[in-house]
């Protein structure tokens, strides 16, 4: 259940526990993954507006716990063992959990330990796909299915490279007596003990020339994306997987090569976000960190270093990378050690250290988690403590400003401890993972495990939005977006006023970026309750009453536009989705339909067809804007004067279907259908695709993709909202999102 402990940050709680620290990680997509002994506990809070009540809400899913226990020796019964071993070693090999994960356990070894999320795109629906290691050291890869319902497991790394080690070793493993060293090796060598996606490359990217960048970013397509994924194993082997997206089947995951470069343990690992090269950190529990330089086109390591060559055996608990300059020639590489942090300043191309930066941390327990996100560093401790760290490189060397950051989570436990922490994309939010650090009553607290969310910046020190959003996508600001929501259902001064003055100045609407409208329909549609907008404290103003309540800077802005908008917010709604919508189709009609009226196909022609009759339906919102007015009825001359348009008919009565709302048709008998939002076509057919968030539909991919120009970029996104459009089970098309709320049970 979701408790709220105060306006600044939101609590759940969990029945389970946490073994293993570190097991925290934020996605490119805005989910947040919780690694348990339960299962991987995954939280995505959305910006759902129907459900909006005066807190944030959160759609919960989890990774179920595997029904078996991943073994690699499992061809040696105990009991064979016990007759064939000497006594010493039949004892070592019981307490080992490597090689024995059956016995000696009190924790479930199909518990998770990490998790790592995949860059965006990934998956069939264009989200992140994640990495899961269980404390067996079983590795899988799982994508959430096309209902976003469960998760599925697409490809068990570790049986997979089990198979593959196998057969490189057959002789090995022929000769081999057996020996409580021969089981070592085998348990050891396919025991997953970390990983790391690398970024997101086009096919044959080997090491991209920088003048030759735009043209790699030119011939790409979907189906030649791939990122480098890399496990590291127990006995130090490092392997790399090239995985296609989006990763359907395990056929789309491919093991390449494996490196034997240090035999320690390896503890953590982060691939370098860089384009031009791939370059791979990995910390070892001995002390060591090493770079590692993989070559694609030759499919080996070509190079590696050491950055911390002293085996000071203070275990790496953590890596990440932070851009340096500009050029990206130079990246900071963070590692937590233990009560250290140390930066590493690395020169990309020659793969070399060029400055460090040693510092003690502000806790006295050791760091329990750590996450970097646009230039922030967070880490947590044991001894309830996160701080934040920023690095910049001043003449005089690098530079770390360091603050403890306050976290407030009601408990009814008198100490708590930290065991991981994780950064939203845009260094918004934090997430950290609290539970009791005494022993507590098990029958007051069934739920000892906390997930707390809290906002990491406040505006007006975080860039404006209106910046952020002119060269952005809505998914790429989400966290921003849910900042902002967030302040405005608590009532604290969140909103800049230069938002404000957008969300009630519709005269300005035709002149903003695609993203901005997407951000100002998501503040417009809040609930009803909460349409109450502060402004930094000092004006209040309602949204259904515009006026305000003390006189400010921004008096006059918001003044000029009251009248066009106290009619009412639903109309002005309509008038922005029918804008929005305009200006997402404009740039297909007036580059790839225009211009070959007389020579279009079938298809083209219906959604032509569709296109000037949903116009033609709007004209009375399109007043609104001589611009835009004047642009619609160009447009319309054009297609009415070339050719034949085609009405649709209803499939039930055979009826005309007409224009009811802004994106839905129906019939003379009250047979509904949903405009498609990629194609405006009406989706009559089953299956169609629904947004899963503002539940807006979509024909299916397959019926659209071959229109040239329709659905090249992010053909799984919703044209409003930007949220994945998913298969849908539900038999018939009803309404919009404007009448329809989701069904409320899958969220808390
Ligand atoms: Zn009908
Ligand atoms: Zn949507």
């Amino acid at each position: 259940m979701a408790k709220q402990s105060d306006g600044s940050s939101i609590v759940w709680a969990f029945k389970t526990n946490v073994t293993c620290k570190n097991g925290l990680s934020w996605s490119d997509d805005n989910r947040i993954a919780m690694c348990a002994d339960d299962g991987v506990f995954i939280v995505e809070l959305t910006t759902n507006f129907h459900l909006m009540r005066g807190t944030l809400i959160a759609r919960r899913t989890m990774i179920h716990p595997h029904s078996d226990i991943f073994c690699s020796t499992e061809i040696f019964s105990i009991d064979e063992l016990e007759n064939q071993l000497s006594r010493e070693d039949f004892n070592s090999i019981l307490l080992d959990r490597t090689i024995c994960p059956n016995v000696q356990y009190s924790i479930p070894p199909q518990g998770y330990k990490s998790a790592s999320w995949s860059p965006k795109g990934a998956d069939d629906v264009g989200r992140c796909v994640i990495a899961c290691l269980a404390i067996d050291h079983r590795l899988t890869l799982c994508r959430e299915d096309r209902y976003r319902s469960t998760w599925i497991k697409i490809i068990d790394c570790s049986k997979v490279y089990e198979g593959i080690w196998k057969k490189n070793n057959s002789n090995y493993l022929k000769t081999g007596q057996i020996t409580l060293e021969y089981l070592r090796t085998i348990s050891h060598a396919v025991a997953a003990v970390a990983m790391a996606w690398s970024a997101t490359y086009e096919a044959f990217p080997a090491i991209i020339h920088p003048a030759d960048h735009g043209l790699m970013m030119q011939s790409s397509t979907e189906k030649n994306k791939f990122s480098i994924f890399a496990s590291a194993m127990k006995n130090g082997d490092v392997v790399f997987w090239k995985v296609y997206f989006p990763l359907v089947s395990s056929h789309d995951c491919i093991y390449l090569t494996t490196a034997s470069i240090h035999d320690s343990i390896p503890t953590s690992m982060a691939w370098c976000p860089t384009q031009e090269d791939m370059i791979l950190a990995v910390g070892y529990s001995d002390g060591m960190i090493k770079v590692i330089r993989f070559n694609l086109t030759c499919g080996i390591v070509s190079d590696s270093e050491d950055v911390w060559s002293d085996p000071d055996l203070i275990s790496v608990n953590a890596l990440c990378w932070q851009c340096l300059d500009i050029h990206q020639d130079q990246w900071l590489l963070f590692a937590s050690k233990d009560l250290f942090i140390m930066a590493f300043v690395i020169d990309r191309a020659k793969l070399t250290c060029v400055h460090m930066v040693h510092v003690r941390g502000q806790f006295n327990l050791s760091c329990t988690g750590m996450s970097c996100q646009s230039g922030t560093l967070a880490l947590c401790a044991s001894d309830e403590k996160v701080q934040l760290i920023k690095a910049s490189m001043k003449d005089d060397g690098l530079k770390m400003d360091s603050n403890l950051f306050p976290v407030t989570i009601d408990s009814p436990v008198f100490s708590l401890q930290y065991i991981g922490v994780a950064l939203s994309p845009n260094a918004a939010l934090l997430a950290v993972v609290a539970c009791p650090a005494c022993p507590f009553d098990q029958k007051q607290l069934k739920e000892p495990l906390m997930l707390c969310i809290t906002r990491v910046s406040m505006w007006p020190e975080y860039p404006d939005i209106l910046q952020l959003s002119e060269h952005r996508v809505i998914r790429d600001i989400h966290d921003v977006l849910l900042l902002y929501l967030w302040g405005l259902m608590n009532d604290k001064p969140l909103i800049a006023p230069s938002v404000l003055h957008l969300l009630t100045d519709m005269d300005s609407w035709p002149g903003l970026s695609l993203t901005q409208l997407r951000m100002i329909r998501c503040l417009l549609s809040l609930d009803k309750n909460t349409r109450k907008l502060v402004v930094m404290g000092e004006h209040s103003f309602d949204m259904m009453h515009p006026q305000l309540s003390s006189s400010g800077q921004s008096t006059q802005s918001i003044g000029s536009s009251t009248t066009s908008w106290s009619s009412s917010n639903k109309e002005s709604l309509k008038h922005l989705h029918t804008l929005l919508l305009f200006k997402y189709i404009q740039p297909y009609v007036v580059n790839k339909l225009l211009p070959r009226l007389p020579e279009l196909d079938n298809l083209e022609v219906r959604i032509i067809s569709s296109i000037r009759q949903w116009l033609n339906a709007r004209l009375v919102h399109f007043k609104r804007w001589d611009s835009i007015l004047t642009t619609v009825e160009k447009m319309l001359s054009t297609i009415e004067n070339s050719i034949t348009t085609f009405d649709e008919d209803c499939p039930i009565c055979g009826e005309l279907l007409e224009d009811t709302e802004v994106m839905l048709v129906s019939c003379s008998n009250d047979h509904k259908f949903g405009r498609c939002c990629k194609s405006f076509l009406p989706c009559k057919d089953i299956p169609y695709r629904r947004c899963s968030l503002c539940s807006n539909v979509a024909m299916p991919l397959h019926m659209i993709r071959d229109v040239s120009g329709l659905c090249t970029s992010d053909p799984h996104s919703c044209s409003f909202c930007e949220d994945s459009l998913c298969g849908t089970q539900q038999m018939f098309v009803l309404s919009m999102s404007e009448c329809q709320d989701p069904d409320p049970s899958q969220f808390l």
